[in-house]
């Protein structure tokens, strides 16, 4: 068969993957989900620092505040950490690495969500600090090695970071026994990646994912972006993998997309049941993103 032919064999199975999925949409789904608004500039969630804490398995929270996680994945082999936040946040994850009783020099890998200010802000100084290697879609790596001026959406600026390997799409990342899928779901940055791991709790498994968002930019159109013309294709092909991807453990690029304020509270007053567990979760924030999508599409179009 000829690459050619692959190729459109897959976009076909993608647009009925996707028709399927808006059908099942609105048979499933016939009142509208509302979703949570961003914490505001000067909100709590957004501005105080908050103690690290155990999510499942060898996941923690390092995140400085709740709008702005970091995760670590841990390891006797080494330490891999997703996302880095803002530059001015790593004395502070790093701290948090350290008050769970780990070394910052034991994170071997450094991953993102998606390479926007607020996720990979802090890579090239954490980086410096730890020696670790940094893997990135490449391209997400190449507005990361910009510090941002080759996204298609205008932001401020931030410390390049050198993007060591490249990953692609269903490919792992291996540490010890700690394994990541990454699967390219492109939109919100053209490499935007959500990441998924089994992990095992009281001697069960559990699938979890790290969205990295499939919001749009308020700012700037969906549709006939000169500098993102697929943009739809992409957010259409994304929405389709996220719902095909097995969720368990539901965790993303910012807090209040999984109510982590809520979750904490919930894992404080009851430890014995685990809030992060919560596919539910996971599949109402597709489904509202997906609905924005769509709405935005037919105002555009
Ligand atoms: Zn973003
Ligand atoms: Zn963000």
């Amino acid at each position: 068969m000829t690459s050619n032919l692959i190729n459109q064999k897959k976009t076909l199975f993608i647009k009925l993957l996707y028709i399927f999925s808006i059908l099942t949409l609105t048979i499933s789904n016939p009142i509208s989900a509302q979703l949570a608004p961003a914490p505001g500039r000067d909100s709590t969630e957004r501005n105080n620092p908050i103690e690290p804490f155990h999510i499942i398995d060898n996941v923690y929270y390092v995140g400085k505040t709740l709008h702005n996680p970091s995760y670590l994945f841990t390891n006797d082999e080494g330490h891999i950490l997703i996302d880095t936040t803002f530059e001015e946040y790593v004395p502070d994850i790093q701290a948090n690495v350290e008050k769970l009783g780990f070394n910052v020099r034991d994170i071997k890998i450094i991953l993102s969500s998606h390479a926007h200010h607020d996720h990979v802000g802090g890579h090239a100084l954490m980086k410096e600090v730890t020696g670790a290697s940094m893997v990135a879609h490449e391209a997400d790596a190449e507005i990361i090695e910009s510090g941002g001026v080759a996204d298609f959406r205008e932001g401020d600026p931030w410390h390049e970071a050198k993007v060591d390997r490249f990953i692609g799409d269903q490919e792992e990342i291996k540490l010890g026994d700690t394994i990541l899928t990454a699967h390219f779901t492109p939109g919100h940055t053209k490499g935007c990646t959500t990441w998924s791991a089994e992990v095992e709790d009281e001697g069960k498994k559990y699938d979890l994912v790290l969205i990295c968002g499939l919001r749009m930019d308020a700012n700037s159109p969906l549709v006939g972006n000169p500098k993102y013309p697929e943009m739809p294709q992409a957010f259409a092909y994304s929405f389709a993998v996220a719902k095909t991807l097995p969720v368990d453990v539901f965790l993303g690029a910012h807090g209040y997309w999984f109510n982590l304020a809520e979750k904490i509270e919930m894992l404080k007053d009851n430890p014995e049941v685990n809030p992060f567990i919560d596919p539910e979760g996971y599949y109402r924030i597709i489904d509202g993103w997906e609905r924005a999508y769509l709405e935005r599409l037919k105002k555009e179009r």
